[in-house]
């Protein structure tokens, strides 16, 4: 049977874990995604105005609000998100481990400027051979070489649609395989045009007016590789590029919603310091989830089956 949850929550800071809350209490199956290590709330060294507690730290505030959904059969799963099919029904969430399907989707990624530093060479080569989607731009890459860096689902299901194209598929992988399907993984191993690095981190894009090759680690020494065309999936993708399709966003970036949190997208909604508004704080960001939670479990719930 098709593993569809009814909300999947973008991120685990007070936002993400107050939707999850509700959510999670109303019974419905709901899947918690988490870049970890990362967040505001993880920053903040010492929180005395979150009312009922004082002193605590950010991360301390956190696992008390993990432990407190945990027990409403809430799924949690570390990765990172990378975009969505929206238009989809069920929507596809993509992240760096697997592509997850959800009848609404929360987005709570906060505002870290982490989750979005670009790798040198990155944003002056986009659109002139950098991209984040294979099957948009997969059709220019007729008989040219290609290489994709990211882990997982994403990587190896967008490498396999290329074979359609291209004639040399380089795969840079910064774990030690490409964890991903077994057919998907023996359809790109058996096909010649195909070569999976490991172990490698991308440190440079270089070119003239185009991209014409990549600077990578690979187990800890840097080499140059020729490549027209460079297929990124490293979670670097800014609010615009990441959310643009989904929400209006204003001139910071931030994402527009309604006083219902929900977006231009019927089911998708934003919460916490991700949307546009005055304040933000851990207060501000529980209000968010708590109203976005209490959307989507009314949209989840008069959905057509
Ligand atoms: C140093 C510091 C001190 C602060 N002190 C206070 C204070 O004392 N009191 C107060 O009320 N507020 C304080 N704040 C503000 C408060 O931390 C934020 O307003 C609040 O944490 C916002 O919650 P959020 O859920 O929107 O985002 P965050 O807490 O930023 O959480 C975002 C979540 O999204 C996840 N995420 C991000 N990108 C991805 C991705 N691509 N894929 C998957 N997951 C992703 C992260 O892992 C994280 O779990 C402080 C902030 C900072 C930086």
């Amino acid at each position: 049977m098709e593993n569809i949850y009814d909300v999947i929550i973008l991120g685990a800071g007070p936002a993400g874990l107050a939707a999850a809350l509700y959510t999670g209490r109303a019974n419905l199956k709901v899947l918690v995604l988490e870049k970890p290590h990362i967040g505001s709330l993880l920053m903040a060294h010492k929180i005395d105005n979150y009312p009922g507690h004082e002193g605590l730290t950010g991360h301390n505030l956190q696992q008390l609000m993990k432990n407190q959904v945990a027990k409403y059969n809430v799924q949690f799963k570390e990765c990172t998100f990378l975009g969505f099919d929206i238009f989809t029904e069920p929507k596809i969430v993509k992240t760096d481990i697997e592509n997850f399907k959800a009848k609404s989707i929360i987005i709570a990624t906060g505002w870290s400027k982490n989750s979005s530093s670009k790798v040198p060479g990155e944003q002056e080569f986009l659109g002139k051979g950098v991209s984040y989607c294979a099957t948009c731009d997969g059709a220019f890459t007729r008989n040219l070489t290609v290489s994709l860096f990211g882990k997982g689902e994403e990587v190896a299901e967008e490498a396999l649609f290329l074979t359609r194209y291209a004639k040399e598929i380089l795969i840079f992988v910064n774990d030690n395989k490409l964890n991903c399907d077994p057919s998907i993984l023996s359809a790109l191993e058996t096909n010649e045009k195909v070569k999976i690095i490991t172990n490698s981190n991308l440190k440079k894009i270089s070119g003239s007016e185009y991209v014409e090759s990549v600077e990578v680690e690979v187990n800890g020494e840097i080499k140059d590789y020729k490549t027209d065309y460079t297929f990124l999936y490293l979670g670097t993708k800014n609010p615009t590029e990441l959310f643009g399709e989904v929400a209006e966003l204003d001139a910071q970036g931030y994402l527009k919603t309604d006083d219902h949190m929900r977006t231009k997208i019927p089911g998708v909604y934003a919460a916490g310091d991700v949307r546009s508004k005055v304040v933000r704080q851990v207060t501000t960001a529980t209000a968010d989830g708590t109203i976005a939670g209490m959307d989507a479990i009314k949209y989840v719930l008069t959905l057509k089956k």
